[in-house]
């Protein structure tokens, strides 16, 4: 018999917050071990419940989505999202331009699909969410990679982003507030990017998902607001900030030039009616959602889970001999960095794997996020503090014997 392999289109796409480390875990778990699992962004196991309004409205409005919607989406929910939008100062957004999908995710790839000719280049941050790699390469395009700054609080390296713009970059991707790092970016470096995209022409690709996910008295602003004269997509949805990455509900909001854009809406048509819809009980919850915004805002302040968690997990990484973390002011992820000069690290999947045997603590390596040195690695900082300090203590002990 023959076999049957994947296709070339799946070369050099990977996503290792469920990749070959995470494989290890669920192979320890089948042998009864017990895993600390700060790996996923995925609240819902951590005890986070979604909103109640939320709830008892997807339970309500069930029996009215049974078919199909527009394919851009259910237009009570796209003017609600272009509300949302234009209520953060997007102006230009109508519900016409804005498409729901099956969590951020799918549009991701959608909007990459429709816009990338084989050999386009992307810049994506490094260290980056890496769907976005993932799905520019799937697309046919070139992911480059531009330096974000641990020493200025993980901000982009607008001197990396220049040199690395060729006549063959086609968009900028910025991840704001980010993920692995969780920075919230200045508007003077948002700036400073969106001057690129007008110097060179760039669509600017904007993934939003923890905007309302702020610590620290933090504001959010969208870079979308800073250029109403470049094409802009925005993506944002209600995995995180509405606790309920089960619906899988996430929506795109375009801004800027749509005359100039007409023919990379066709396409976004064209893709959004070949998966004929999103699905449609998400959608129906999206107009309560965007009105319950501070829902969940109490767990970002102080004594909220979140906000402790945080804490817990900084206190805890710093005190452990050659690590240090910068604290994340949005979202709930760290990239704490690992001192090469003691600790010698050259495969830092090595280095989760082995961590993951002897401690039982599921985390993934810095590559796993595109970061191009094997000296940092991500926390998900949403299991219960106690937790936290255990996974660190183990983490400390793991480190002051090991080896490469
Ligand atoms: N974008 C970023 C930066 C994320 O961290 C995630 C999920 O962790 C997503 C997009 C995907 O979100 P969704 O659940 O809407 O597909």
């Amino acid at each position: 018999m023959l076999t049957i392999k994947k296709s070339s289109k799946l070369d050099g796409v990977a996503y290792e917050v469920r990749g070959r480390v995470a494989a290890q875990a669920s192979a320890l778990e089948a042998q009864g071990a017990k895993i600390i699992k700060l790996n996923i962004g995925n609240p819902a196991p951590f005890g986070f419940e979604t909103p109640m309004p939320v709830l008892a409205q997807m339970q309500e409005k069930l029996s009215f989505s049974e078919g199909y919607s527009e394919s851009r989406g259910v237009y009570e929910a796209r003017e609600a999202i272009a509300a949302y939008h234009r209520g953060k100062g997007i102006e230009s957004v109508l519900p016409d331009y804005i498409y729901t999908g099956n969590g951020v995710s799918e549009l991701i790839n959608m909007s990459l699909q429709a816009l990338l000719n084989d050999g386009d280049e992307v810049l994506i941050p490094s260290p980056d969410y890496p769907l976005w790699t993932a799905s520019v390469t799937l697309s046919g395009g070139k992911p480059v990679h531009y330096i974000c700054d641990e020493q200025s609080d993980w901000m982009p390296d607008l001197s990396d982003m220049r040199r690395k713009i060729s006549r063959n970059t086609k968009a900028i991707v910025v991840i704001n507030p980010n993920n692995p790092t969780g920075a919230n970016y200045t508007p003077e470096i948002l700036e400073k990017i969106v001057d690129l995209a007008r110097e060179f022409n760039l669509v600017l690709l904007s993934d939003e998902i923890y905007d309302r996910l702020l610590m620290d008295g933090e504001k959010h602003t969208s870079i979308a607001t800073l250029c109403p004269d470049l094409l802009c997509v925005t993506y944002n949805g209600l995995s995180k900030s509405h606790l309920a990455t089960g619906f899988r509900c996430g929506w795109i909001a375009l801004s800027g030039p749509f005359e100039l854009a007409k023919e990379y809406i066709d396409g976004l048509d064209m893709l959004a009616s070949m998966r004929l819809c999103a699905n449609v009980p998400a959608q129906s919850i999206i107009p309560i959602a965007l009105q319950n915004l501070d829902a969940t805002r109490p767990l970002y302040e102080p004594g909220g889970r979140i906000y402790e968690q945080r804490e817990a997990i900084c206190d805890a990484v710093n005190a452990i001999e050659g690590l240090s973390v910068m604290r994340p002011r949005a979202a709930f992820y760290c990239f704490p960095k690992i001192d090469m000069r003691r600790y010698h690290i050259v495969d830092d999947e090595r280095f989760a794997i082995d961590f993951l045997r002897a401690e039982h603590v599921l985390l993934v390596q810095g590559s796993g996020f595109n970061w191009p040195i094997p000296d940092h690695f991500r926390i998900v900082f949403l299991p219960e503090a106690a937790q936290l300090r255990e996974a660190m203590t183990r983490l400390g002990r793991f480190l002051s014997t090991y080896q490469q």
